[in-house]
């Protein structure tokens, strides 16, 4: 749990009451105490709170302000059923006692983003800002190293910032993020979890153990993820790239986080729509952290991008190269089209993943894709779902160079070439990234 940023509100202000109080306050969260005893015990407990700079509240007081905490801590001798912690529960509000406090205020904060796709964007753009804001931090998983090979480093304080796959969340069990992030959902992975609605069972299972003090960041404009908030205890905030939501949204070419202006779209270095969301979740688990928003807006104005997510590698005779070897399904592939703004040579293929090709056909039917050069294991699916979609403009190889040298063949000045596979890259390489530099070797030497 991390506290700073949180209102508490502690009943009974004993040697446990105390000692949440002195953490909280040393931790920089808000707090305050409610003790009805009047005992001689009570008034002395009441005095060594002054120390901290904590008054008692009258009953009154405690009783408007539970309308706003986020936690209510109860000290060993207030009972469960106290008026003000059933009240406490009826307004959604999280109730623990002093020794669960302490056990979750153990664990490192832990931002956890999944999706199907910009997962690795998004978590090196937090990355980045919380950096730029000098926050102690990890950047665990999937990208760098696994948060386990980082457990002798990692305290309290360090925020733990980490990509989580359907893979990954197939075995979790008590896994609690602070901030949980669905960034979106569409087919992959099939081959593994058979049905899309197991895929989408298991995404769920990243806020699963989430209570009310914890935050989790929906996708409003993915219908699937937006439908997760009917299963969430913990507190929604939304990100939308079509208006105006609680949370981060762009409107207007504009990026806002409830009101605040952060930056124009037009600012951010990478291409897409897509990456603008990524930038909202971003912005987002930046402000719950309680980071400023100048801080915020020129870590994002500065980002670069990651390797081999719809990456420039040269221009080669009037023709500029993309590599965009990390998509490894269709909905990847799609975006990386709408970042492309001249007439574009597209090599798609690899391993199968169970995927249905259709929907990217229609869409590069209606894209600026001059032609496509299909290689790899799914050539023959791929030359299927392009007949049914009436892409004629084809031409299929088995191997991945010989689709490099014909996209140089077939392309002219003023054109682009793109690598977004669309499949895995299992059937010649071992992995995307293994791909993606056997791309770039190959441009480099054309
Ligand atoms: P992941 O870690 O989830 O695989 P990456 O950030 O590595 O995601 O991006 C993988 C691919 O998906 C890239 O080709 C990239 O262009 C594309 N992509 C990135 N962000 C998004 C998004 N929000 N929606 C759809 N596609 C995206």
């Amino acid at each position: 749990m991390y506290v700073k940023n949180q209102k508490f509100l502690i009943i009974g202000a004993s040697k446990s009451g105390f000692a949440v109080a002195k953490y909280l306050v040393d931790n920089n969260a808000f707090c305050r105490v409610y003790e009805e005893m009047k005992s001689a015990k009570a008034i002395q407990a009441i005095d060594r709170l002054k120390t901290l700079g904590i008054e008692n509240l009258a009953r009154e007081q405690a009783e408007t302000l539970i309308k706003e905490i986020d936690v209510l801590v109860l000290s060993p001798g207030v009972p469960i059923n106290h008026e003000l912690a059933v009240k406490a529960k009826q307004m959604g509000k999280r109730i623990m006692g002093e020794i669960e406090f302490a056990y979750d205020a153990m664990l490192p904060p832990i931002i956890a983003v999944t999706g199907t796709n910009g997962k690795t964007t998004t978590v090196t753009m937090i990355d980045e800002i919380l950096e730029r804001a000098g926050v102690k931090r990890e950047l665990v998983g999937n990208v760098g190293v696994p948060i386990t090979a980082k457990l002798n480093d990692i305290d309290r304080e360090t925020v733990c910032v980490t990509e989580v796959s359907s893979f990954q969340l197939e075995s979790i069990n008590s896994f609690c993020p602070h901030i949980s992030c669905v960034l979106n959902i569409s087919p992959d992975h099939l081959e593994r979890h058979y049905t899309m609605e197991n895929y989408i069972y298991l995404k769920k299972r990243i806020f699963k153990n989430q209570k009310e003090s914890e935050y989790c960041v929906l996708n409003f404009n993915d219908q699937t993820v937006k439908n997760f908030y009917t299963e969430c205890k913990a507190k929604i905030i939304w990100v939308s790239i079509k208006g105006k939501v609680d949370g981060a949204y762009l409107d207007g070419g504009k990026l806002y986080y409830n009101n605040e202006y952060v930056l124009d779209a037009a600012e951010l270095m990478l291409a897409g729509e897509h990456n603008v969301q990524n930038a909202l979740f971003a912005i987002a688990c930046a402000k719950l952290l309680g980071i400023n928003t100048t801080e915020i807006a020129s870590a994002l104005k500065g980002f670069k991008g990651v390797k081999h997510r719809v990456e420039f590698v040269a221009e080669k005779y009037g023709v500029e190269y993309y590599n965009d070897s990390k998509a490894t399904n269709t909905a990847s592939t799609i975006v990386a089209l709408d970042c492309m703004k001249k007439p574009t040579v597209l090599i798609l293929g690899g391993s199968e993943k169970g995927e249905d090709y259709n929907l990217l056909f229609e869409k590069i039917k209606s894209s600026l894709v001059k032609r496509v050069i299909i290689c790899g294991a799914s050539r023959f699916s791929m030359l299927e779902a392009a007949k049914n979609n009436g892409v004629e403009n084809l031409t299929l190889t088995d191997d991945f160079f010989v689709a490099i040298k014909i996209a140089k063949l077939v392309s002219c000045e003023g054109d682009a070439v793109l690598l977004s596979p669309a499949c895995a890259s299992y059937d010649c390489f071992n992995g995307f990234e293994d791909r993606g530099n056997a791309f770039i070797n190959a441009v480099g030497e054309l």
